[in-house]
């Protein structure tokens, strides 16, 4: 493949200072994956036995500041970083560093990451000391005994002292919950309670077809729609016209005062108000998660332009972006991409 082998689709790429894609849609989120590796095997997003990519296909920190650092010239106004666990991989805080310097000029409005909060307690307090306001952290139970199941041997023990890790730091929190049927269908109402009660939102996330996990994705799968009508059986859910551009709907709990996010991706269509792309660890930048559309940019920034050859790629991809997603899960069959989420980052 070559650096260029965007979609045949591809519209002229536009010029100016901002990247504007081929249905008017400015682009402002940046999320990258700095590592395919982590701490964790969680059962929807990786398998049991996950070989994970050589060092040398993973971009260097400083390639990785290189293209995050072009996209905010370019207008990107938030920056996700993510992974695999991007608090595993070493010298990651001196990338939020370095990234940070965009927050002080202004350039940049919001760094920030997703996390599955195993080393917060660590890490909570340079990633405010760097900037950083607003975490996202998963975490699908509180029960210790699922928890150790779903993530294939973690401890909730520690991702509870991360998350005491960052209140005292002052970092707000939003939790992310992939909804999973028959498994912990039965505690979203408690989870949702104790994330409100500890003045986090909470966000519930449909299971997406993403890679070979090993597991059957149809009995994963756990319809929001559903939850919704559970949850409206003894709360009161009132929408909030919160539109971030991308697949997340809010509603507000009144009986806990706290806000609810539904991320949809099976069931409803978000596209047209789509603002972002992704950068996975190897360079691949995505610009639709349910897309196989990819640009190589660790070729171009290894290839004989160097950084100089990068604004003009990121243009022409951005032109390539697709309208909209092709998701599907049906009885039986193969992902509908098959990389996993843990490299596209989540
Ligand atoms: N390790 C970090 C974490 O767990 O937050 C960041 C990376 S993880 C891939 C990002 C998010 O993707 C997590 O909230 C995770 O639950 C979600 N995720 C992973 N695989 C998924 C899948 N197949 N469908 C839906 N969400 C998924
Ligand atoms: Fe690791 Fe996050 Fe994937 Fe879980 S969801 S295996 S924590 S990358």
């Amino acid at each position: 493949m070559t650096p260029f082998d965007v979609a045949h689709h591809s519209k002229p790429a536009a010029t100016g200072p901002t990247l504007i894609d081929g249905f008017g849609r400015t682009v402002r989120y940046l999320r990258v994956s700095v590592t395919d590796r982590c701490d964790l095997r969680c059962v929807y997003c990786m398998a049991e036995h996950m070989v994970f990519l050589p060092k040398a296909e993973v971009l260097t920190l400083e390639e990785l500041d290189q293209i995050a650092s072009s996209f905010v010239g370019l207008g990107v106004k938030k920056l996700r970083l993510t992974g695999g666990e991007p608090l595993v991989r070493k010298g990651f805080m001196g990338l939020v560093e370095s990234l940070s310097r965009h927050l002080k000029t202004g350039a940049l409005e919001e760094l920030t990451l997703t996390t599955n909060g195993t080393r917060l307690a660590q890490f909570a307090k340079d990633l405010v000391r760097f900037g950083v306001k607003r975490i996202n952290v998963s975490l699908d139970t509180l029960d210790p005994v699922l928890f150790k199941s779903l993530t294939r041997g973690g401890d909730l023990a520690q991702v509870m002292a991360g998350l005491d890790a960052a209140n005292a730091a002052g970092l707000s929190v939003k939790i992310n919950v992939v909804a999973l049927k028959d498994t912990n269908e039965d505690e979203i109402p408690d989870m949702i309670s104790w994330a409100h009660g500890r003045g986090y939102d909470l966000t519930l996330i449909e299971t997406m077809p993403l890679g070979d996990t090993g597991e059957d994705r149809t009995s994963q799968f756990l319809s929001l729609a559903k939850v919704r009508d559970t949850l409206s059986s003894f709360w009161t859910l009132t929408d909030i016209p919160l539109q971030t551009g991308g697949p997340a709907r809010y509603v507000r709990i009144e009986e806990t005062g706290g806000r609810l996010g539904l991320i949809t991706p099976m069931s409803h269509t978000f596209c047209e108000a789509c603002n972002r792309v992704r950068l996975t660890c190897t360079g691949v930048l995505h610009t639709c998660l349910g897309h196989e559309d990819e640009m190589d940019l660790r070729a171009v920034l290894r290839g004989p332009k160097g950084l100089s050859g990068l604004e003009e790629a990121l243009r022409l991809a951005i032109a390539g972006k697709p309208e909209g997603h092709d998701f599907h899960i049906s009885e039986g069959s193969a992902p509908t991409l098959a990389r996993h989420m843990s490299r596209t980052g989540g």
